[in-house]
């Protein structure tokens, strides 16, 4: 019977523009013509955050998650309570270098050069349902790069999940196999 009390999960229009609200917009950082999403405000407003986490989770309730891999660092912020909003367990994608264990990688094209992230060689188990989840999704490479990587580890992708797209950037088109849910297109 459906409880009527209960918090739903979908954000309502409400939270979504309190969140909306709640990410601030920094010209020209890191550097010239990037306008980054700042989402630290966000962090600190209890009812946006919630509603955040609720929203990330929400479409993959009883879609049977094993794992939530975050996106350094950002996305380790949101992954890890979107995991236990699964009750899966929480891996953390890593730029290169900064895990102490045995690692499988895998390299991206940046605008310059290239980029590499990494999990635990042992992190996914062989044949488990992985959500990723990261704040923004901007070009679509370092998503598409954490989808190979799951994938070389022997998971299946069931869907990749992001607080914010930056639809002039297309990364969108980089995602034609995965279900893409994000909750605010700018
Ligand atoms: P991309 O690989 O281009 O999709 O970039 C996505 C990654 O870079 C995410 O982990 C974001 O945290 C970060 N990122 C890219 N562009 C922005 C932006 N304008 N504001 C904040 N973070 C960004």
């Amino acid at each position: 019977m459906p409880n009527d009390t209960a918090v739903p999960d979908v954000p309502d229009t409400a939270e979504l523009a309190l969140i909306e609200a709640s990410i601030r917009d920094i010209p020209d950082f890191p550097q010239p013509g990037i306008l980054f999403k700042d989402i630290t405000p966000l962090l600190n407003e209890p009812e946006a955050l919630a509603a955040t986490v609720r929203g990330l989770a929400a479409p993959f309730r009883g879609a049977g998650i094993d794992h939530v891999v975050g996106l350094e660092a950002r996305g380790f912020i949101f992954g890890a309570p979107v995991a236990m909003a699964l009750g899966a367990g929480f891996v953390p994608a890593r730029k290169a270098g900064k895990l102490p264990s045995d690692i499988i990688d895998q390299a991206y094209d940046l605008e310059y050069g290239t980029a590499t992230v990494e999990i635990h060689a042992d992190a996914i188990t062989p044949g488990s349902r992985v959500l990723v989840v990261d704040d923004v999704l901007a070009t679509g490479g370092t998503g598409r790069a954490a989808v190979e990587l799951v994938r070389k580890a022997g998971g299946t992708v069931v869907g990749f999940s992001v607080l914010m797209e930056l639809s002039a950037l297309q990364g969108r088109g980089k995602m034609p196999d995965v279900e893409l849910h994000t909750l605010l297109s700018v």
